[in-house]
């Protein structure tokens, strides 16, 4: 009977498979069709710093708007296109993207850092070197300084000698900076870090959510601080979600900050203006004075 149900069973799971794989086609063309439509598009969190109160840049953020479903959030699109073309010609639209949004903040007099995502395929290509520096090409007037790409820790790992050197090239040749984001989460050693050339270190959001409550958290986020310190690397604390979480960060030595706390990622039409009316002088520092007294 175990041998009849094994089977059944074993003919279910084949099933499922097959349905599985057929989904995932229906959905990689689906994707593709977006890509095609134009349907996709960038939202952007501002990134501050909570010492002075100054904007620092933003992160581009994807989003698919389906013309039925509405917008669908990047992890619920992105794993079905891992490893295949798609996922390339995605983060090639990303870059492009991200840079035109630069060029038009810069066009009105406003000079901050745009960051874009970047998969581990997309960087690891033989091809990414080349289609960056076409990019940085197609948009002339961009200081490339101004262009961070943001490299999850965790792809790091295993690939230490190539992704250090594509890093070294992205800064040398190419004067575009690297952000390990999600730090904390990759496991990677204080060795591995040592080698890796990326200019700034993204605390995980999954360590500042409890930095309040839980002694664990608060010690890796200390520790994460000292080390990027000690490497000479700037660090910026992702998921800040209130003011107590932002002062936690500021008192341990974290200056800067991303999160729904300052803004939620916005669509481009809406930054330009919330840039303007953000006041640089609302610094963290003062609220920390009036709420202590
Ligand atoms: P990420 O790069 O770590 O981006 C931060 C994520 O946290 C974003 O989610 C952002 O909306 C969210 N977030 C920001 N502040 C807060 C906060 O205070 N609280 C909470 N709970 N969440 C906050 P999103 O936009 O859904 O993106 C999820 C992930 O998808 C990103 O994580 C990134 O790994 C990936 N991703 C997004 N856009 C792209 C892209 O263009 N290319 C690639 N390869 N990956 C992307
Ligand atoms: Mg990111
Ligand atoms: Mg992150
Ligand atoms: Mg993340």
């Amino acid at each position: 009977q175990a041998k009849q149900q094994g089977k059944k069973n074993y003919q279910l799971f084949d099933l499922e498979q097959a349905q599985k794989t057929s989904l995932l086609h229906v959905k990689l063309h689906e994707i593709q069709q977006a890509l095609i439509n134009n349907e996709f598009c960038l939202y952007y969190q501002p990134k501050v710093n909570m010492a002075s109160g100054k904007l620092i840049g933003v992160e581009a953020l994807i989003r698919w708007q389906h013309p039925v479903k509405g917008l669908i959030s990047p992890l619920k699109f992105l794993p079905s296109i891992e490893g295949t073309d798609i996922e390339i010609q995605v983060g090639e639209w990303v870059i492009d993207q991200g840079m035109t949004q630069l060029e038009r903040l810069n066009n009105r007099g406003i000079n901050i850092e745009m960051s874009v995502n970047v998969s581990a395929m997309q960087f690891l290509n033989t091809c990414f070197l080349d289609s960056l520096n076409a990019a940085l090409h197609r948009h002339q007037n961009i200081d490339s300084h101004h262009f961070k790409l943001e490299v999850l820790e965790s792809s790091t790992l295993g690939n230490l000698e190539r992704i250090s050197k594509i890093i070294s090239a992205c800064r040398n040749d190419l004067g575009v900076k690297i952000a390990l984001d999600d730090f904390g989460t990759g496991y990677s050693s204080l060795s591995h870090l040592r080698q890796l050339p990326a200019d700034t270190i993204k605390i995980d959001q999954s360590f500042v959510r409890d930095v309040l409550i839980d002694p664990d958290d608060f010690a890796i986020i200390d520790g994460v601080i000292g080390l990027s310190k000690s490497f000479s690397r700037n660090v910026i604390a992702e998921g800040v979600e209130s003011t107590e979480h932002g002062l936690m960060l500021l008192l341990m030595g974290c200056n800067n900050a991303q999160g729904y706390a300052i803004s939620k990622p916005m669509p481009a039409n809406m930054l330009v203006d919330w840039i303007k009316e953000y006041k640089p002088n609302q610094t963290w520092l003062n609220s920390s004075e009036v709420e202590m007294t």
